[in-house]
Order: C-alpha cells, then structure tokens, then sequence
C-alpha cells in the first residue's frame, strides 16, 4: 500500500502556507513510509509567527471573558464532532493505537478544552487588607506571546495541554509542533480558526532543534513552556538567559511498587498498562518495577501469562493495544539499552528483539521486554529508555522501597499498590515526585495539577495551577487619602 504524501506548511496569521523549499520528511511508524513533507521553520519564519501573534494579542486579550471560553467549548465540540479524523491522524503519524486515539486521546482533548474554558471568567485577583485610605488589590495579566515547545509520543494531547491554558489566560502563542509527528499540531490550530479564534492567536511552525531554539530566544516571547526530555529542558534554561519565565514537563523513570499486601490481579494489570502502553513512550511509564522479594516469582509469573496476550500489530486495527516506536532511531536507542542491560548483568525475562510482523516488515515494532535481576544503580533502572523495556527489582522492606523509588534524577510519578492504610500515606508523603498513584496508574483530569520534581520539571500544567503558569500577577495600590510624603515636614 502505497500512502498519499501530505504537504505540510506553517501555520501563521491563520493560514496554513504552502510547503516551503527547506523541508523534512515524516514517515508513518507502522510501515516505514514517508505520509508527509514537512516545513522546516527558519528563523525569519519564527520572527513571522511570532510578529502575526504579537499584533493578534490586543484583540485577544480584550475579548470578553464569556467570548474567550464560547471559543474554547467551540475547539472542544468540534474535536469530539471530528474524533474520527483526529484519531487517523495521530494514528497515521504517531503510530498509537486507533482505539486509543479516537476515543481516549481525543476525549482528553476536549476536556481540556472544556475545562480552561471556564477559566477566563475565574482567573480573578484579590484585594488585600492594608491600612485605611489604601486599596490594594492584584489583577492576573496574560504573558503575551508565549512560545510553546512539545514532543511527539501523544502529538494532538502535547498541543492541547499546551493550548488550552495559554489561550484561557488570554495569550497568544507560537507552538512548535514535534517533528517526528506534526500533524496534529497544525490540524488543531486550523480547526480552531474555524471555530472562531481570531487569525493570529495561535500559530504553528514546524522543525526541530534549531527551529526550537530560534523560537525560545526570540525577544518578544515572553515566557517558555516546554515539553520534553531533561536535557533539552536544561538547554532550554540555558538558551532563555533564566529571565524568561520557563515551564518544563520533563522526563521520568516511574517507580511501579507493588507490597505483598496489594490486589495482586490489579497490580499485574496495572503493571502491564503502565510499562508497555505507548510502547513505553511515556513520560510517566512505570518502567521500574519495585516488586516484594515474597511474592516476585508468583507475580511475574502471572505478568508474563498477560505480556504474552497484549495484541501488537497495525495501530489502525481496532484490536490492537501496542503499536509501533516513533521512528528508526528510537527503535535503535531501544535496541542499544537491551544491549546495556545484558552487558550490565540482568536477566531477559522476554522479549528484546524487534518485531517484523507480516504486512508490516518495515515498520518500528519493538517486543515487550522485561529485565530481571535489575539492581537500582544499572543504567536501565537510572535512564530514561522512552520504550517497552521494564526493569524488575526487588525489595525487603518499605524502607528499602523507599530508597529504591526516590534514588534517581527523576521525579515524576510513583505508583504504589497496597492495601495497607498507614503505608498509603506515610509513603505518599515521602516520595519525591509530583504524581502519585495508589492502587491505579495513569489516572489524569484536566483539573488536576500535573508535573515533576527534581529533574522532571518546573512548574504545574493542567488544573487551576495552570493559571500560575500563563499569567502574571500585579499588584496595584490605591490611595484615596492625602498623599503625606517621607521628606514633608509636618
Ligand atoms: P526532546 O527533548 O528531544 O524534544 C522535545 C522537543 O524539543 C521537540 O519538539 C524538539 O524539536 C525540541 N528541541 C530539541 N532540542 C531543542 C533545543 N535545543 N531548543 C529548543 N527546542 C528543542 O524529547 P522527545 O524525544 O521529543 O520526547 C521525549 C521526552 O519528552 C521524554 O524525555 C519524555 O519523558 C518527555 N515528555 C515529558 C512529558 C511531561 O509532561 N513531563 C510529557 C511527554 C513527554
């Protein structure tokens, strides 16, 4: 089967231009094929972006809060209304289940839409007690031009976590779209012109690293927010002088702790979920698998009778759970920490090979692999892999667990599955990370604060928190007294 190529030009001032001379190819995962040209963003093609959302903010910004969220719940009805072409689109050029983006990724869209959609009449100040003859009160105040930076692993959720809280808080901004997988980025912006937003408030420009860093050190973006690995947010900080304000989603390497005392058919289920789904292109993936040494043997057992069950094949078969790794070079990455792992001395449980399956010989299909005998400080238990790898180790005791979970850079989330009350919380509020799961993994809403400790992240994305993010505060003093100044001499 031969795939249509796309074209795929920038998205400025409300229009998608033509492909430009300077372009990448992308490739679906599943078959190896290019589905798209892509434009490379250019400097000067960065400045325009960022020139069309400079003079689209006033207008922005003075809409009417009412008039704002009208526009949002918009967006978040015509995602649901076009599920099906979001869903074969990220499918197409991320490779992730059909089942998954049609419905759950596209779900998460539009709740996020509907959510920060109520926001613009919320996002209020406050008046401050102060001594007579004074009012003092704050006012929150949007950034202006934000510049937004995402990965590919859920292209169309990336945007709109991104999106939605930015344009709520009355920005305008410049999302560079991944480049592994960008046509989401730029079917969103589109369908959100026609839903109303004003031309210029949200545009897209394609590329890679060097695309990314003529967009954070432009001048007239105001604030940073980024989605991405831990080096590049460390790049990021170091490109933007620190005087920029900077959200960072980072990387992870979730600690997955199971207790004798847990649901044991709950824990492999979630086990299984956490370590392989997305084909362990997670931020969040619980690719440490913290297991009690008592019930190790009984546990794997049943986890590897479910690893053999998990369907991986074409993402557009409504069937499959796993699909395909982003690109070549992911699957390479993936290869070469199978190798690490071996060499560092644990044992291969399953899995380890890529996948050539029939129909889809070149595509990037990867087995679920688990390791074994995996001690905290190897690399494949300290390094973020961003594939299906699960490295297992065992503990004693909770305080072992605890050392265990907390020793990496990393900080996003946890998860712990036990029944055990007093362990629930006394462990929740020691874990050094920004999520934290009992009895479930993954579990997300749009009005809950989402982001890491540690390496893993500055700042919160989602909730109300996500006002701290994309607006600013003033403080402003009132005196409608006599002004009586220092110097006077009374
Ligand atoms: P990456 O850091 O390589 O790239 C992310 C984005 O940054 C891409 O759009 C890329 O083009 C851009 N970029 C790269 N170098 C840049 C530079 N010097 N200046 C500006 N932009 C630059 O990450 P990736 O491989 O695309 O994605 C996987 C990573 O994303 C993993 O580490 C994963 O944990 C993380 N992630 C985190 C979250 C979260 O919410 N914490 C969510 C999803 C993914």
């Amino acid at each position: 089967m031969t795939e249509t190529v796309l074209t795929v030009g920038h998205f400025i001032n409300g229009v998608e231009e033509s492909l430009a001379a300077n372009d990448f190819p992308s490739y679906n995962p599943a078959t190896g094929q290019e589905i798209a040209r892509v434009s490379s963003g250019t400097e000067k093609d960065v400045d325009r972006a960022v020139q069309s959302a400079k003079q689209a903010f006033e207008k922005w910004k003075n809409m009417s809060p009412s008039e704002k969220g009208d526009i949002l719940r918009n967006i978040a009805r015509r995602v649901r209304k076009d599920r099906a072409i979001f869903g074969r689109t990220d499918t197409m050029d991320a490779g992730r289940p059909i089942s998954h983006t049609t419905y759950g990724d596209t779900e998460a869209v539009a709740r996020l839409f509907d959510f920060f959609a109520a926001l613009p009449e919320y996002a209020r100040g406050a008046t401050i007690p102060t001594s007579s003859s004074f009012l003092n009160y704050s006012v929150r105040e949007p950034y202006g031009v934000i510049g937004a930076i995402v990965p590919w692993n859920y292209p169309m959720i990336n945007v709109a976590t991104k999106i939605a809280p930015i344009l709520a808080c009355g920005n305008t901004v410049v999302l560079k779209s991944a480049e592994q997988a960008p046509l989401a980025a730029i079917l969103l912006a589109k369908i959100a012109v026609e839903e109303g937003l004003p031309p210029g408030v949200f545009n897209v420009v394609n590329g890679g690293p060097e695309t990314g860093e003529a967009l954070v050190s432009h001048p007239d973006i105001k604030k940073v927010t980024f989605t991405g690995s831990s080096i590049v947010g460390q790049k990021i900080l170091a490109n933007n002088s620190g005087i920029k304000s900077s959200t960072l989603e980072l990387g992870g390497k979730t600690a997955n702790i199971v207790f004798p005392d847990a649901t044991m058919d709950a824990a492999v289920e979630g086990t299984l979920f956490t370590a392989f789904m997305n084909q362990g292109q997670t931020c969040t993936a619980g690719t440490r698998l913290l297991i009690h040494e008592a019930i190790q043997e009984q546990f794997l057992e049943k986890l590897l009778n479910r690893v053999k069950e998990l369907r991986i094949g074409d993402p557009f078969d409504e069937q499959t759970q796993i699909g395909a790794v982003i690109t070549e070079k992911q699957l390479k990455r993936i290869e070469d920490y199978i190798e690490i792992g071996k060499a560092e001395g644990a044992t291969l449980l399953c899995g380890g090979e890529r996948l050539h399956l029939e129909g889809f010989e070149n595509g990037y299909f990867m087995s679920p692999t688990i390791f074994t005998d995996v001690s905290p400080d190897m690399r494949i238990a300290q390094e973020e892999i961003f594939g299906p790898i699960l490295s297992v180790i065992s503990f004693k005791d909770e305080e072992e667990a605890l050392e265990i979970a907390n020793g990496t850079r990393y900080g996003l989330a946890t998860s712990l599955w036990t029944n055990d009350v007093k362990k629930v919380h006394d462990l929740a509020s020691k874990f050094e990370s920004g999520i934290v799961w009992i009895n479930t993994v993954h579990t997300l809403s749009p009005s809950s604060g989402y982001g890491g400790y540690k390496d893993s992240g500055i700042g919160l994305e989602e909730g109300m928190e996500a006002m701290e993010q994309y607006m600013r505060l003033k403080t402003i003093w009132v005196n409608y007294g006599e002004y009586v100044g220092p110097f006077q001499n009374k």
